[in-house]
């Protein structure tokens, strides 16, 4: 085993302690095994004349029923039980030559393949992503994920992770893509489908309502959300994907309103499969499944261990706890996808040593990151950057000796290569440019410890679950540096705590082990320092330790042209949330002291969500280039130099500090112990601060460009008076500044009042590139279901009439909107729904009656409704009267009655009837459940 397999082996088993209920997962046999002898750890399949599934030209569902007809119990719980960690993948399903199924490998994950494999891409975070709005680069970035899973020869890729960015504390925003649901849906949706190209599944993930790793997968993790919330906000990036084809789904971490997400009947049955006739399958994150019954619930594959899968699942079938419909339900959605991939007919011959990475992928993620690279401040024009003379002082241990390319965590992908800042900034230089470093500040893992003559008792390395206690006597007054490494690579939280208030919490997680945080401390003044969890070291800087680097650094910039301070955070991390937005380290000090010596000083920033900027005002630029992966100071230089306009505009709001972000108190973030609160309703992130009317750093959507941009001709034209047509709205934008550049054109949409909506919502966006003095067209379309909200009264959408106001610019807030228009509904479908009666159970081959009925309601006449059934493949149905309706008054239900027929062949099994009812753009959905028998 190479040191990296070695590595990915240890932590993902020490994970197992630890990333789930501990007392359960402790009572799991070390070796997970399998519950039948029949499988085989090689990728694939032995062909035989036996399967003819395999090369059979019949529908899938046919193949799909034919396999399962000759699987046996023991089988079809080793196609959903977990097998353990000591796969060549981080979860794993094995192969079973007798009957020809392959083995199936899924890997991170939403930046690259990852899971401490090598000679792959490390590609910015899903954050710089999102920061491009860009869908077309959504698209190559799939690709690119996908081609090199495929070239590992896995079958699945675990990501794209699509969860809201609630908090800039989460510690997985950075590789989440935004706080709003329609930005990430349109960036989540041709990620997927650029994955998947390569023929490899999606699992988008995670599966809800998570937004913080505090009390993950714990009970205390219980959050209390109202569904018209939870539609609006944290659902639509999950809609959007399954409904693009996303062949999987991973269910969370989190508890919703009471029920783990993997145990959700609510979330995984009645929304995902009959709301949204969703037909993949939904497998559980790494120790997410609760009890076996979510097998009931909608989980049909637990990972990576077969706690509740393997024998329990197995013996809940046998006597007749759990039918046998629900198992195959299971089996049957996974292979139907394996069907569809073609894993079955083509076998993977990949390897996970394999190097996949080629230039043309490095080239993307260079894209990527140049694109996604954000220019929050520029000052007289500081930047760009001269080529041709001048010198710049580059200063930050970010710069070069510890840059950060990646976030912590399952996210986190080892580099092919790297290009540090510095690196990238000299080579772009030019000859006649000087370019001198100064690290200003040491690295956090060249820190001394804290000697024992200020610190009593004397600190010792403490073990997982261990502690310490001391009383720290501070030499002299300032700022310190205080850091932990935490050694178990364990994605468990050791706490380092001063006079009680915890400071740093470092998860252990790859590839940062060492944490480190700067105090004010007052010279003989006594501190108590507190360590809960593992830890190996104890470091510390004093200020006078710290000021030769800084001064040096300052007198650097004093004499340059400009100065480029690098900074970053390297504690944003899967299984941790940030305590404070503060930057890590003493990188504050470093930056004001650089200012202080240099008015011309830029920031640029490397981490993976919103930090504090206390410096703001004495600096004159500031870039945030995000996580940009392994060809940060290329793409980096790219930007500074101008080559490329800093395109990126900003996908979640910058606070100015905590106490203005809406998860503000304890009970809504990261909870009490016992529920988290997201009472903020559906003012999430910009909607918050417009509906608040607080002004933030930065808002939602706002980005700098090295040329201007103007936007004129505004045009509105609504389609039908009655909201069951899309709103066309066309702008012009046009650069008149002095060269080219990129903008990314936003609309927002203000319902009437009455609908109880945030003041104002994405509801397009568009982003173009154009040379000085060029024009474009830029055109939104306003969908109907983008004029709706969830009613809770009618567990399901409708619309208001009244008046829309449509804004166009280039941020979320009013100074950067300046076109306003509007458009007016007069009369709406307003909760109308359509309700589907299906019998619980139906007969292979027999038709039975299923009736579609579109409720009554509104104040507007609809014109051409239709009812249609979306059934699974093989099934028919014989509408047994009409199913299109002229003109539908208010009062009236249109319904119909379909004679509705699962194909002789279908197993034992449950599967969805899904329902629409359309009129112009206008849609309702809904589904019944039935389970096929006899
Ligand atoms: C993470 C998932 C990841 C899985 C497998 C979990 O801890 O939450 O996002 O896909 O591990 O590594």
């Amino acid at each position: 085993m190479d040191n990296a397999r070695a590595w990915r082996v240890l932590s993902r088993k020490a994970r197992w302690l630890t990333a789930g209920a501990v007392t359960v997962l402790l009572a799991v046999p070390a070796t997970a095994a399998a519950s039948q002898a029949s499988v085989s750890t090689s990728l694939a399949p032995a062909a035989s004349a036996a399967c003819p599934w395999v090369t059979s030209h019949a529908p899938v569902s046919q193949r799909v029923a034919q396999l399962m007809s000759q699987m046996s119990l023991a089988d079809k719980i080793t196609m959903v039980e977990g097998h353990g960690t000591s796969n060549p993948y981080v979860f794993y399903t094995p192969a079973i030559p007798t009957l020809c199924i392959p083995a199936v490998g899924l890997e991170d994950g939403p930046a690259g393949v990852a899971d401490g494999l090598t000679g792959v891409t490390q590609l910015p975070a899903g954050v710089a992503l999102a920061a491009t709005w860009d869908p077309s680069l959504a698209g190559q970035y799939g690709q690119v994920i996908g081609a090199e899973e495929y070239g590992k020869g896995a079958s699945a890729n675990l990501g794209p992770t699509v969860n809201i960015d609630r908090d800039p504390r989460w510690g997985r925003s950075f590789e989440a893509l935004s706080e709003d649901p329609g930005l990430n849906a349109a960036l989540d949706v041709p990620e997927i489908a650029g994955v998947q190209s390569q023929d490899v599944e999606a699992q988008v993930k995670h599966l809800a309502v998570y937004n913080q790793e505090t009390y993950r997968n714990t009970p205390a993790d219980n959050v209390i959300i109202d569904p018209r919330t939870e539609h609006e906000i944290y659902l639509p990036s999950f809609y959007a994907a399954v409904k693009s084809g996303s062949a999987s789904v991973m269910c969370s971490y989190a508890v919703i309103n009471g029920d783990f997400a993997c145990n959700n009947a609510n979330l995984e049955t009645t929304i995902l499969r009959d709301q949204w006739g969703y037909p993949g399958f939904v497998m559980s994150d790494y120790g997410a499944l609760h009890s076996t019954q979510g097998a009931v619930q909608g989980t049909d594959q637990e990972q990576p261990f077969n706690t509740y899968y393997g024998t329990a699942l197995q013996t809940a079938i046998q006597n007749g706890t759990i039918p046998i419909s629900v198992l195959n339900t299971m089996v049957q959605r996974v292979f139907t996808q394996m069907f569809r991939f073609n894993l079955f007919s083509q076998p993977r011959t990949g390897s996970p040593t394999d190097t996949v990475t080629t230039p043309a992928h490095v080239a993307l993620a260079t894209d990527v990151a140049e694109a996604g690279t954000t220019l929050l401040k520029n000052d007289g024009g500081v930047l760009p950057l001269s080529s041709s003379g001048g010198s710049i002082a580059v200063v930050g241990p970010a710069a070069d000796a510890s840059p950060v390319y990646a976030g912590g965590g399952s996210a986190y992908v080892i580099p092919s290569g790297t290009v540090s800042p510095l690196a990238g900034i000299k080579a772009a230089a030019g000859s006649g440019t000087n370019v001198s470093y100064s690290q200003g500040l040491p690295t956090d893992t060249s820190l001394p410890s804290i000697p024992s003559s200020n610190l009593t008792p004397a600190y010792a390395p403490t073990p997982f679950g261990g502690s310490y206690t001391g009383t720290l006597t501070a030499p002299e007054t300032g700022t310190y540096v205080l850091a932990i490494t935490n050694p178990c690579g364990c994605y468990t939280s050791t706490y380092l705590s001063l006079d009680g208030k915890q400071i740093i919490d470092d998860p252990s997680t790859p590839p940062v082990h060492t944490y480190s945080v700067a105090v004010s401390l007052t010279k003989d003044q006594t501190y108590t320092l507190a360590i809960s969890g593992a830890s190996s070291q104890l470091l510390w800087g004093t200020p006078s330790a710290l000021a030769p680097g800084i001064n040096a650094a300052a007198a650097a910039a004093k004499t340059a042209s400009v100065a480029v301070v690098v900074v970053s955070d390297d504690t944003q991390s899967e299984a941790t949330d940030r305590l404070s937005l503060n930057l890590p380290s003493a990188q504050d000090e470093l930056i004001s002291a650089v200012a202080a010596a240099n008015p011309h000083t830029v920031v640029v920033i490397n981490a993976g969500a919103p930090v504090a900027m206390p410096w703001l005002p004495a600096v004159a630029g500031v870039v945030d280039a995000w996580y940009p992966g392994q060809t940060s100071g290329t793409s980096l230089a790219g930007v500074l130099f101008g080559q490329t306009d800093p395109g990126g505009h900003l996908p979640v709001t910058f606070p100015v500090s905590l106490s203005q972000v809406p998860a503000s108190t304890t009970a809504q973030f990261p909870g009490n112990g016992s529920t988290v609160q997201y009472s903020e309703g559906v003012d999430v992130g910009y909607r918050w601060y417009d509906a608040k009317d607080i002004a933030p750093l930065f808002p939602f959507g706002y980005g700098l460009s090295y040329t201007r941009f103007a936007f004129s001709h505004l045009s509105v034209s609504p389609g039908f008076k009655d909201g069951t047509r899309d709103v066309r709205v066309s702008a012009t934008v046009t650069n008149v500044g002095h060269r080219a550049g990129s903008e990314v054109a936003q609309l927002y949409l203000a319902d009437p009042s009455a609908s109880g909506e945030p003041p104002r919502q994405l509801a397009g966006f568009q982003r173009v590139s154009l040379g000085r003095g060029a024009s474009a067209k830029v055109s939104f379309t306003v969908t109907p279901q983008e004029m709706s909200w969830w009613n809770e009264t009618a567990n399901g959408w409708t619309q208001t009439a009244g008046t829309y106001q449509v804004y166009v610019g280039d941020s979320s807030a009013l100074a950067g909107l300046p076109l306003r228009g509007s458009f007016t509904i007069a009369t709406t479908a307003g909760a109308r729904q359509v309700t589907v009666s299906a019998p619980s159970t139906m007969r292979p081959g027999q038709a039975a009656a299923v009736r579609v009925t579109l409720t009554a309601g509104g104040d507007a006449t609809l014109n051409a409704v239709r009812l249609a059934l979306q059934l699974p493949e093989g099934w028919t149905a014989k509408p047994t009267g009409p199913t299109n309706f002229g003109s539908v008054a208010p009062g009236r239900a249109p319904s119909v009655t379909f004679l509705v027929t699962p194909p002789g062949y279908a197993p034992n099994a449950s599967a969805v009837v899904h329902a629409t009812a359309t009129t112009g753009d206008w849609l309702r959905e809904a589904g019944a459940t039935v389970t096929v028998s006899g």
